[in-house]
């Protein structure tokens, strides 16, 4: 059984639908041990505005208070270029317990941002190298708890991020809507050890908790269970390295 949901957008997040009260009503209703509330960040299109995180904060640590149910204070955190920046500035890290950093197609707009990700796009070689080198970069700077949905628009070197996450006790996320792995780079993904998180990545109440995506690729893939951070058990972000 899935013990926590690592990825849930709230009403922050402008294209979802479930305000935090109904996500921590859902997740006790689904007898979840924890979840984690990851709103888009800044720099997405749909992403909460400057100013909005110490309220979305309080919020989430008067929810934690509330049942069992361990609500963790998230962000969905965007790479926004091939520097390895992220929209989440590093002043605000310390006061989230969880950090996603995905890629998106959803950026904020403006010229410059949109040639920054039409560079992202490319898929020859050299670009994938970049991306990757990219996520990596951000890693290294930032507090990165897991990495979402890996390949999602901007290619990269799945085994190179896996691998660095390994050692580095970051997760890996198996999202809940989208899968940009191929069947090869997901073996050899698996191959390096890395842990994995599955997540619904829910922008509605009735998709908290629906991980049937990743329990079907765990299955196909013969992932064994200590591989899943949060099947019978829960992640450990203490061990970040
Ligand atoms: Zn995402
Ligand atoms: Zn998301």
């Amino acid at each position: 059984m899935i013990f926590g949901d690592y990825h849930v957008h709230s009403t922050y997040s402008k294209d979802a639908k479930t305000t935090m009260q109904e996500i921590l009503d859902e997740a006790i209703a689904k007898n979840m041990r924890a979840i984690a509330i990851t709103d888009h960040c800044y720099y997405h299109m749909y992403g909460i505005k400057k100013g909005q995180l110490s309220e979305m904060y309080k919020t989430i640590d008067k929810l934690d208070q509330q049942s069992n149910v361990h609500v963790l204070k998230g962000i969905e955190a965007n790479l926004m270029n091939q520097k390895g920046e992220i929209d989440f500035p590093k002043n605000e890290q310390d006061k989230a317990d969880f950090v996603i950093l995905s890629y998106h197609k959803s950026f904020g707009k403006g010229f410059g941002k949109m040639l920054a990700h039409n560079k992202m796009k490319k898929t020859d070689e050299k670009t994938i190298a970049l991306n990757t080198a990219a996520y990596i970069k951000a890693m290294e700077n930032n507090k990165i708890n897991m990495v979402g949905h890996i390949n999602y628009v901007a290619k990269v070197n799945c085994v190179e991020i896996a691998q660095y996450c390994k050692e580095h006790n970051i997760y890996l996320e198996l999202n809940g809507r989208k899968n940009c792995m191929s069947d090869e780079e997901l073996r050899a993904v698996i191959g390096t050890g890395v842990q994995f998180i599955i997540t619904s990545d829910a922008h509605t109440k009735e998709r908290i908790g629906d991980v049937r995506m990743g329990l079907t690729i765990m299955e196909k893939f013969d992932i064994p269970e200590w591989q899943i951070a949060n099947l019978n058990k829960l992640p450990d972000f203490s061990k970040r390295k």
